[in-house]
């Protein structure tokens, strides 16, 4: 149960409980005020949740998602919420190993970075030594930039002006890059990409652990926030009243508002505040996100699936023919695997291609695709059920030139906050969590000042 109002305390309103509106929630409440959260589904979490498969008979998530030590106020926040991060997360050194074992980049050293990531390209497995001094190169280059990209250039431009090979360009780079913007290289922002790699390579010798979540994402931490914050679910805002104090919205009367939806809510939704057609700009900006799809199957098996390593880079040589680009062994991390049947996820970002075919045939070309490219000593088990979860529009899509839009708005007492703002970051839980926050501060000193 929230706790109960006092007088004089300010209150505020939370639109959306996805990553983004939940760390703004939690940073307010901190701060002493009144927090009401509206979301329009009955779970909280957004784009990082739980859902239930029916086909499984059990709580999954709605994609698998892998954090990095460099999420330094994602990881704070769960401090903060008295997260145990052992028992929460599978945190273990960047290790990319191909589940046929032709590919493996693993930072083991005690070196500090950038120079344990160094070392580890230089032992890189299934590359060869000219390759190597070109990828080594290309990542000086950037750090003679300070990361600093011009914004117009995609990843495409960038690794052809760095001399990088078809082969660097099409087994190193593209993975790479479309499973940390979900983009192709050929549309993707370098700029975004030059953040990722430096929060890789260049960040502190933990920035670029895995952390897997150990448990569903909405009760990762999510969930928690329920007992002290006032949530209305089920409830979709189209719009939001001006009043001489502030807000009102859905009949609750409040001292400012955080939207915390995808942009092109917060455009519908703001279009119903006076002088919002004097604000052509703001409403284009929101409007102008292209997202791309993520898949994530699971595939539920007969019996463990003995391999050692928590996940894989899978190969996609093919990709008509092979969809997979990373499988996850979820019994070796989840807190619960105990209590079903051994399990696996697959993951397909840039999943376009794939949203018009049958899921069967996805199903088929995966378990294929796993067959002939696990080792031959430890074959795939037999496969006992499956769900594939859909996500259309998983992430924006990380082109240049994109205008990120401020936290602030022209509206007093009125501010943005999700993935999608001018984080600096792509796409990511991160960059939500970190406009959550900032959105918060900004409306604080609006109401202290
Ligand atoms: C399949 C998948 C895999 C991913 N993998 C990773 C990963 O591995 N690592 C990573 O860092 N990131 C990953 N991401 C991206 C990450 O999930 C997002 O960046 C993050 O969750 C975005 O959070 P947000 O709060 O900005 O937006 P959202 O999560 O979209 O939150 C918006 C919320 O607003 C609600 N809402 C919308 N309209 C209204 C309305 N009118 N009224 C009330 N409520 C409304 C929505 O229901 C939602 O809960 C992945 C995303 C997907 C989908």
């Amino acid at each position: 149960m929230p706790p109960p109002d006092t007088p004089d305390q300010k209150r505020v309103a939370i639109i959306g409980a996805g990553w983004a509106g939940l760390a703004a929630a939690h940073t307010l409440q901190q701060k002493n005020f009144k927090v009401h959260v509206f979301e329009q589904s009955h779970t909280l979490g957004g784009r990082a949740r739980k859902v239930h498969s029916r086909k499984l008979g059990r709580t999954i998530d709605n994609g698998q998602h892998l954090l990095i030590g460099a999420y330094v106020d994602t990881l704070r926040l769960m401090q903060e919420l008295g997260l145990n991060e052992k028992k929460h997360f599978l945190r273990q050194a960047l290790d990319i190993s191909s589940l046929n074992q032709d590919f493996r980049l693993s930072i083991q050293s005690t070196l500090p970075a950038p120079l344990n990531f160094l070392y580890a390209l230089l032992r890189a497995k299934g590359l060869t030594f000219s390759n190597k001094y070109k990828l080594i190169r290309a990542l000086a280059s950037l750090k003679k930039q300070k990361w600093q990209i011009p914004q117009a250039q995609t990843v495409a431009h960038w690794l052809k002006q760095q001399n990088q090979t078809p082969f660097l360009c099409q087994f190193f780079w593209e993975p790479l890059c479309i499973a940390t913007l979900n983009t192709g290289t050929n549309k993707a922002s370098m700029q975004l990409f030059a953040i990722v790699l430096q929060q890789s390579t260049d960040a502190g010798k933990q920035a670029s652990d895995f952390l897997i979540p150990r448990v569903d994402l909405s009760t990762l931490w999510a969930e928690k926030l329920s007992h002290d914050i006032a949530i209305t679910y089920g409830k979709s805002i189209q719009s939001i009243q001006m009043t001489s104090a502030g807000y009102q919205i859905n009949g609750l009367d409040v001292d400012a508002v955080i939207l915390a939806t995808p942009a092109r809510q917060c455009a519908r939704i703001m279009a119903s505040l006076p002088g919002s057609e004097n604000q052509p700009g703001l409403m284009k900006a929101l409007q102008q996100f292209n997202f791309n799809p993520i898949m994530t199957i699971t595939l539920e098996l007969e019996k463990n699936w003995h391999l050692p390593l928590p996940l894989y880079l899978l190969k996609t040589e093919n990709p008509q023919q092979d969809p997979g680009q990373w499988l996850f062994m979820r019994s070796r991390f989840m807190n619960d695997a105990h209590s079903y049947r051994p399990e696996i996820t697959i993951v397909i970002s840039l999943a376009n291609e794939w949203l018009a075919k049958d899921k069967q045939e996805i199903i088929q070309r995966v378990i294929e695709q796993l067959e002939r490219q696990a080792p031959e000593k430890i074959p795939l088990p037999a496969v006992t059920a499956w769900d594939i979860i859909t996500e259309k529009r998983a992430t924006f899509s990380a082109e240049p030139g994109l205008q990120r839009l401020p936290n602030n708005t022209a509206w007093p007492g009125l501010y943005l906050a999700g993935d999608w703002t001018d984080t600096g970051f792509p796409g990511v839980l991160e960059g939500a969590v970190k406009s959550g926050q900032l959105a918060a501060r900004l409306l604080t000193k609006h109401l202290i000042s």
